[in-house]
């Protein structure tokens, strides 16, 4: 196992029944709070591809991608749950267990040409993140890769990414 590796997963903590009974919940926060691993996890996603602008997903994917993009002197562009937006918005909705999401970005926030780069701490059953790359491709910028702490791969989310490099920094 790599050295970054062993960084992120001793610093991820299981927590059992949260936010349901039965779900087993991966708790990042020990890791933001670890100035070794989070500058270690900030560098790695920062060299990943050459970007005009990073892209997070709200709200923990912010905290990543915040200073993802101040390390690889791109833009920072949030994608937040409808409504939390105040200007003119792209929307896309995709479909949870029960009932459906819908997630926002600003129409004005990415032009086309422009390289993308999507950020979330985690993957799982991957309709965020497939929605969030279609908001990405409706403004004609060029999605370049989504990156994300930890993938669940028991969930498949993978699967929903068809033709999009996914970066996983750790598979579980
Ligand atoms: P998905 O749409 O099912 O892939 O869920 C991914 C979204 O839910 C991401 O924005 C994550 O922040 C959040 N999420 C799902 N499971 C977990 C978890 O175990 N820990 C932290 N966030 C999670």
């Amino acid at each position: 196992m790599s050295e970054l590796n062993s960084l992120i997963l001793e610093r991820i903590r299981d927590v059992p029944d949260y936010p349901k009974q039965g779900v087993l919940f991966k708790d990042i926060t020990p890791l933001l709070a670890d100035p070794v691993a989070m500058t270690a996890v900030v560098d790695e996603l920062a060299g990943l591809h050459q970007v005009d602008k990073i892209v997070g997903i709200e709200a923990r994917g912010f905290i990543l991608a915040a200073p993802v993009a101040y390390r690889a002197g791109a833009g920072f562009v949030p994608v937040r749950k409808k409504g939390k937006l105040p200007a003119a918005t792209l929307e896309e909705s995709y479909d949870l267990e029960y009932g459906s999401a819908t997630v926002e970005v600003h129409r004005d926030a990415l032009a086309p040409g422009e390289r993308v780069l999507v950020i979330d701490d985690v993957l799982a059953t991957g309709g965020t993140a497939a929605a969030t790359v279609e908001l990405v491709r409706r403004t004609g910028a060029e999605i370049v890769g989504v990156a994300v702490l930890m993938e669940l791969a028991f969930l498949r989310g993978r699967e929903r990414l068809t033709g999009v490099p996914l970066h996983s920094l750790v598979i579980v």
